[in-house]
């Protein structure tokens, strides 16, 4: 067995604050495709739409309302991944780890709610969530559930195969206000949410898990720094190389699903042992 997974598990046992930190990668075994890495899944929606274009709020405005074709088959695309998107056994290893007490938050810059689907307390969503739309006028907030974002989806891909939208306020439901709602997750060049819970979990970590992200997304990619600043103990799941590996105390190479159960049994079993 891999000694280094051990040396891990031992310092999760012993410490009173665990952070983790994940991104995309942690969703891929959920059917749920990353930005970055498409060559896991070519022909994949993120090959075949580009991020880049289609990032911003407006960019996915503009896009849907000039390409209407292209734009239903992006939203149905979106439409089968929140559909049917589920927990993997990594997502529940973290959750076994939070109900053992040693996982004190988990800060994700996921959009897909599945850590809470998976029974975690205590996430921070630095890029907000699909499971909530945010009123653009007087900022309401108000949680979307799995049917209703599928219905919203629906509606919006029947509108824009009806020709009857020339404006992207044809698009989206109405808050009682007037304004328009929108589903309430940070687009490129918006501000984050929650940074500073995010910034504080990180600075107060012992061990800070950092699984299935790039590095490359800010201010996300500056955390796992903050953490090791303040003396966390740092480890990176991902089966590739990222921008984090080089600041990594200990690199775990493998997948989400495939890492976190077997980390999450060695730190049950140690713990186990000193009761
Ligand atoms: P990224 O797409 O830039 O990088 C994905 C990382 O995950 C890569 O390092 C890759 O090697 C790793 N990876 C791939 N499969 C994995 C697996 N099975 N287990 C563990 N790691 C795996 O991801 P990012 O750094 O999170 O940045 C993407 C941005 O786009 C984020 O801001 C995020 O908000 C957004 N995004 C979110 C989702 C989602 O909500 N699930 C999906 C795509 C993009
Ligand atoms: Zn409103």
């Amino acid at each position: 067995m891999d000694p280094r997974i051990d040396r891990v598990a031992d310092r999760i046992a012993a410490a009173e604050r665990v952070v983790v930190l994940t991104g995309a990668g942690m969703s891929a075994e959920s059917g749920v495709p990353t930005f970055r890495d498409s060559g896991r899944d070519p022909g994949g929606l993120w090959d075949r739409f580009d991020a880049d274009e289609i990032g911003t709020a407006g960019g996915l405005l503009g896009f849907l309302i000039s390409k209407p074709w292209e734009g239903i088959e992006f939203l149905k695309d979106l439409r089968d991944v929140f559909a049917a998107a589920q927990p993997h056994a990594g997502h529940i290893a973290l959750t076994e780890l939070q109900r053992a007490g040693r996982l004190d938050a988990i800060v994700t810059q996921n959009v897909d709610g599945l850590h809470q689907q998976a029974g975690s307390e205590r996430i921070i969503e630095l890029h907000g969530t699909f499971a909530r739309r945010r009123c653009v006028l007087c900022g309401l907030r108000e949680a979307v559930d799995r049917a209703s974002l599928l219905d919203a989806f629906d509606r919006m891909i029947v509108k824009l195969g009806s020709y009857m939208v020339a404006h992207p306020a044809h698009l989206l439901d109405r808050c009682v206000c007037g304004g328009l709602f929108r589903p309430d997750f940070v687009a490129f060049g918006e501000a984050v949410q929650d940074l500073d819970a995010a910034v504080e979990a990180a600075r107060s970590a012992e061990v800070m898990i950092v699984c299935g992200t790039s590095g490359v997304v800010y201010p996300a990619a500056t955390l796992p720094g903050e953490a090791r600043g303040a003396g966390a103990f740092l480890v990176e799941v991902n089966p590739d190389d990222t921008e984090l590996s080089a600041v990594a105390h200990e690199r775990l190479r493998g997948t989400a699903a495939g890492v976190l159960p077997g980390l999450a049994a060695r730190v049950r079993q140690r713990l186990a042992s000193v009761v």
